[in-house]
């Protein structure tokens, strides 16, 4: 496709006539045709902060196309690499601004374990807040609200927004309400890093519901956003930080240490996964079939999790298993222990991470049924 204009409506509108032409073949590949015919595009740097596009794109994405904060100038964003180096910019920041020194993160017990790493290693120190309830294989709201009621006032929590990994387990919309309460009145930071939009319910809005919840109620905070999952561009590297501050002037403050940050470590952040993302998202057909992939693959999974309780049902498998139908995302904590899951792997050749999650995304109509004899081998 060549273009006399650069001008990004100029451009929008002759992707558009592009798509309108081409066979439907999926819509990271109509996203990738546009790249690869776009004469306009090279291999020149984008700016510090990454592409304009995408990061405008990605914050309304998880704020919402009416949010007060972006409409009010108090929403900034970086281009980041990929989820990872969105918490690691934002953790950076923190580390050298935050107002409260000493002030601790505290992360969910358990986490990605790359949450202790990245903030350990920017010299936060890192606890951790109640999370997990193996009794009722749920989430424990009262440990995790009572750790947040005595921790310091002003300390930092690391939130997962939806799709809680490794749990699968998040909290309701009115436990939200709750756990925005004790942040509230305890002026702790809250971080929230959302690497799986999308993923979750099904519903772009639905997933984003905690953090709109928040920003509504007036909370400065950030949100690490990874395209990686709901985009399936693991390598390469679409993240973003958004920034929700009381101020534009804040705002501005916290962009431009943040691009005097991210100069010293990758100068510039990688254009093409981001493209891809920027068109998706700024393109009405493409958004709407990426909404319908995102819903097809969400309904999947959640088919998977009925498919495996009613099958542990049916064999009479000792135990309760409503929780692999109640946690939602790509896994579940299945509550199996360690020993458990070595005789799985051993004798099933049914491979699981030791603490009993599994990637629901791993299982399909063909193996359920075996994978649900092999747990009710391991658990009798
Ligand atoms: N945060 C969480 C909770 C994750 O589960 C992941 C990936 O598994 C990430 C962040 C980072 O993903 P990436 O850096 O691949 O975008």
């Amino acid at each position: 496709m060549s273009s006399t204009s650069n001008h990004p409506a100029v451009r929008l509108q002759q992707i558009s006539n592009h798509i309108a032409t081409k066979k439907d073949t999926g819509m990271n590949k109509s996203a990738d045709r546009i790249l690869v015919e776009d004469d306009n595009l090279d291999h020149e740097y984008l700016p510090i902060l990454g592409s304009n596009e995408f990061r405008f794109a990605s914050a309304k994405l998880i704020l919402g196309a009416n949010s007060k904060a972006i409409a009010e100038g108090r929403v900034g964003a970086a281009q980041c690499i990929s989820g990872t180096g969105a918490v690691y910019t934002g953790a950076h920041f923190l580390s050298k601004h935050y107002p409260i020194k000493g002030a601790a993160c505290y992360i969910s017990k358990p986490t990605w374990a790359n949450h202790r790493a990245i903030f350990e290693g920017v010299g936060i120190p890192v606890l951790e807040y109640p999370y997990w309830d193996a009794a009722t294989k749920g989430l424990d709201l009262k440990g995790m609200l009572s750790c947040m009621q005595s921790a310091p006032n002003g300390s930092i929590f690391l939130l997962h927004p939806c799709a809680h990994n490794p749990t699968g387990v998040d909290p309701t919309p009115e436990q939200w309400r709750q756990i925005a309460d004790v942040m509230e009145a305890k002026g702790h930071f809250t971080f929230f890093d959302c690497a799986y939009q999308g993923f979750a319910s099904g519903s772009l809005t639905k997933d984003a519901f905690s953090v709109r919840y928040f920003v509504d109620r007036g909370f400065e905070l950030f949100v690490a956003q990874s395209f990686s999952k709901n985009f399936g561009l693991y390598s390469e590297r679409a993240g973003n930080l958004t920034i929700v501050a009381k101020t534009p002037a804040v705002k501005n403050r916290i962009e431009s240490q943040i691009a005097k940050a991210q100069r010293a470590v990758i100068s510039n952040p990688p254009a093409y996964g981001s493209r891809i993302v920027s068109v998706v998202l700024n393109n009405e057909k493409l958004y709407s079939e990426w909404e319908t992939n995102l819903a097809s693959m969400a309904n999947r999974i959640i088919d998977m999790r009925k498919a495996l309780y009613d099958e542990l049902v049916r064999l009479g498998t000792p135990g309760k298993w409503n929780h692999i139908v109640d946690q939602i995302g790509m896994f579940s904590f299945t509550g199996l222990t360690t020993p458990q899951v070595k005789v799985l792997k051993e004798k099933y050749h049914v491979y699981l991470t030791d603490n009993g999650r599994i990637s629901m995304a791993g299982l399909n109509s063909q193996n359920v049924k075996y994978f649900a004899q092999a747990v009710d081998y391991v658990v009798r």
